[in-house]
Formats: C-alpha cells, sequence, structure tokens
C-alpha cells in the first residue's frame, strides 16, 4: 500500500458503456494497482486506472487493443484519454469496497478482503480482482462455472486457459479429493493463479505454463477451455483430444457458435452438444 504522500497517476479513458469491464482490464494489464468506474452524464462511462508510475502510452494502447479483441468491440468505443495526478487518498479503499461477491450456482466469488457468510452448501472462491482474466465478473467466465457445477463429477479435471485460476480452484473446491490441473500460456497468469490456489487452500492444483499442445497435461474426465473461438477452434482437436468425458468450451460468441459446432463435428464427434448463453455470449458442452 503506498505511504502517505504518495501521488498517483491517474489515466481517465472515456468508453460507452459496454466497453467498462474490457477497459478496466486492459487498465490492470498495462499495470494499474486499479481502477474506478464512473458514470458520466452523457451515460458514457469514465474508467480510471491507478498507476504507481508513469504508464507507458504504447503499452497502455497494446493493452486495450488487446482487450478490445478479446471482447470483440471495436476500438471507436473509447473516445477519450486523459491523464492527471492524484494525491495518495482513498480510491483504493473505495475500490476494494465497490467489490461485492458474486453468485453463480453453489460458488461465491469474493474478493481476499470481502465478508462473506456462506449458506450451507455454498463454496467461497476468493480471488484478488483486477489482476488477471476471470474475477467472475464475466459471462463467459459465469457460464463456465455453472457448467462445471452440472457436468464435473469428481476425478481429473484440466483447466486450459486459467486466468486467475477461478474454474480449476472451483473443481477443485467442487471435489477436494479430484486431480485439478492447469495450463496458461501467460506466465503472469500462472504466477497469479497459484497465489489465488493457495489463498484458497487449493495448493494441490498443477498450475504450467504453456498451451494444451505444449505442456505435459493428462486426458481428464473434464476439461473447460474459456478461450476464444479462434483460439478454440485451433486448439480443438488437442481440446477433444485430452476429453475423456465431458468439454466445455467458452468464450465464444452467440455468433460464432455454428462455426465451433461444425469444426466438432468435422472432427468425428458424434455426441449432442448443449448451448447455454448468457447475454452474447454462448458456452457449449460436449
Ligand atoms: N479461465 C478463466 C480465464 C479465461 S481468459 C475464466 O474463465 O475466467 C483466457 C485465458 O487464456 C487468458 O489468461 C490467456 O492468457 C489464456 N490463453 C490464451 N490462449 C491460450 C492458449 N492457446 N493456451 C492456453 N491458454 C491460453
Amino acid at each position: 500500500m503506498a505511504s502517505v504522500g504518495t501521488v498517483w497517476h491517474a489515466l481517465n479513458l472515456v468508453t460507452e458503456p459496454s466497453g467498462e469491464e474490457a477497459v478496466a482490464y486492459a487498465l490492470m494489464e498495462a499495470g494499474a494497482e486499479g481502477t474506478a468506474s464512473a458514470e458520466l452524464p452523457s451515460k458514457l462511462v469514465r474508467v480510471t486506472g491507478y498507476f504507481r508510475e508513469v504508464p507507458n502510452p504504447e503499452h497502455v494502447h497494446t493493452e486495450l487493443a488487446r482487450a478490445l479483441q478479446i471482447y470483440d468491440l471495436p476500438s471507436s468505443i473509447v473516445s477519450e484519454m486523459t491523464f492527471d495526478e492524484v494525491p495518495d487518498k482513498d480510491w483504493l479503499d473505495e475500490w476494494k469496497k465497490s467489490w461485492q461477491p458474486g453468485r453463480v450456482g453453489r460458488f461465491v466469488i469474493a474478493a481476499p478482503w470481502s465478508e462473506v457468510a456462506p449458506a450451507a452448501g455454498q463454496l467461497v472462491i476468493r480471488i484478488e480482482p483486477g489482476m488477471a482474466f476471470g474475477t467472475g465478473t464475466h459471462e463467459t467466465t459465469r457460464l463456465c462455472l455453472a457448467a462445471i457445477e452440472q457436468h464435473f463429477q469428481g476425478g481429473s479435471f484440466l483447466d486450459v486457459g486459467t486466468g486467475t485460476g477461478i474454474l480449476a480452484i472451483a473443481a477443485a473446491k467442487l471435489f477436494p479429493v479430484a486431480r485439478v490441473e492447469a495450463c496458461d500460456i501467460d506466465p503472469e497468469a500462472i504466477a497469479i493463479a497459484r497465489e489465488n490456489a493457495r489463498l484458497n487452500e487449493a495448493d494441490r492444483i498443477d498450475f504450467q505454463v504453456g498451451s494444451i499442445e505444449t505442456v505435459s497435461v493428462s486426458s481428464a474426465e473434464c476439461v473447460c477451455a474459456n478461450l476464444t473461438a479462434d483460439v478454440i477452434a485451433r486448439l480443438l482437436p488437442a481440446l477433444i483430444g485430452a476429453t475423456c468425458g465431458r468439454l466445455i468450451l467458452s468464450g465464444i460468441l452467440e455468433s460464432q457458435t455454428d462455426l465451433i459446432l461444425e469444426r466438432v463435428k468435422e472432427l468425428g464427434v458424434e455426441s449432442e452438444a448443449a448451448v447455454t448463453q448468457d447475454g452474447e455470449w454462448i458456452a457449449i458442452v460436449i
């Protein structure tokens, strides 16, 4: 935490409301310690990222472009970028207070500092917000959590593209004796996922840096991949090969459903696919 008198470098981006989460994600990826959002009278949203050091504009632009691509949003959604310095104040506390626990089925996703009193049968997953993709607020994460609760019956679980580790941790919470493996091509995500696993007393999850094609993972009864449609299409043979039960796919827009289902059929998988939807996002269970 900053000492008294520290000056924070605040980067403000103005976006249409649908871009709020992507912009906050990009700011965190660019090195912000936290973000705050405010609705403007114009109904646009100002997202502020707080940095300890002056952020490198090129880095911010790269992360913003990447985030908008992941969320499938046009770059025109962000209309303004301004910069100022703010004295050390309680923004961090404000931000922390603004994080309310979220619920999906039996799972309660909470920040490490949130007080939660779980009801009987509920499973609390503690995730440090804003560090990597997968804090439980995105539709695709929520679709995957629901699918895991419904389809994972214990045994073994593999999470491809683990981000914060949230899905692997959920699987480990459901079945404390299951073998849980997870991978991500981003070494920073893996470091954060390990930290989150420790926070959840799920240290036994085996996290590896790399993609399903490069890491040595065993096949699993339930494989979950919340990526993007293009990456899923490319990895599908390996994903199917690693599955000896259910395969849960998400990160797919409704408009991309047929593309993935056709690819599944092309690969000779005959079984019925169940599609669930939240907003414009879908998940497929094979
Ligand atoms: N599982 C989390 C995070 C999903 S975000 C959740 O459901 O919320 C997708 C993650 O996949 C990112 O962390 C990204 O680094 C990772 N990723 C992208 N391409 C990948 C690949 N080919 N193999 C493994 N991980 C990949």
